[in-house]
């Protein structure tokens, strides 16, 4: 959240809590760098939990990032924008209806992949040899081989 009176990237949150309706959260904020106070009211979709990464650092849950991994995925594939965005709204309720305030990458990694096996295989193989490279290639190669069982006996 920028800082209205200066524009400094970063601003720190002294007070939250709830507004009346239930989905707006209002929040005090300050500025780290002018010391300047201010009064943000956010809906709930703001209100997704945080993304733990692999290293440990926290990262607020970003929509476009989470659509441009899986349109990368996707790219040239008969899937269409409905059922990309059918998806997303899937994985963006399962963020909510956890009730956690954050959120593993490697959970919500595995959320994408349910739902790219889902809408399209070559999608879904592309994806998981990106996400799954970094931490167990041998999962990857029995997801393959499961894939490709599935396949024969389908
Ligand atoms: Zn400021």
């Amino acid at each position: 959240m920028r800082c209205p009176f200066c524009s400094a990237p970063d601003t720190r949150v002294i007070d939250s809590r709830l507004g009346n309706e239930g989905d707006m959260v209002r929040r005090r904020r300050e500025c780290l760098t002018c010391g300047e106070r201010f009064t943000t009211f956010e809906t709930a979709e703001l209100v997704l939990p945080r993304i733990v990464k692999r290293d440990g650092a926290r990262d607020a849950f970003d929509e476009e990032k989470l659509r441009a991994g899986m349109l990368r995925a996707l790219q040239k594939r008969p899937v269409s924008t409905e059922e990309i965005e059918g998806a997303i709204g899937r994985i963006k309720r399962r963020l909510r209806s956890g009730g956690e305030r954050e959120v593993n990458s490697r959970l919500l990694g595995e959320w994408v992949m349910n739902e790219l096996r889902e809408l399209d295989q070559v999608a879904y193989v592309r994806f998981a040899s990106v996400y799954l490279s970094f931490q167990d290639v041998n999962a990857f190669r029995e997801e393959i081989e499961r894939l490709q069982t599935g396949k024969r006996q389908g």
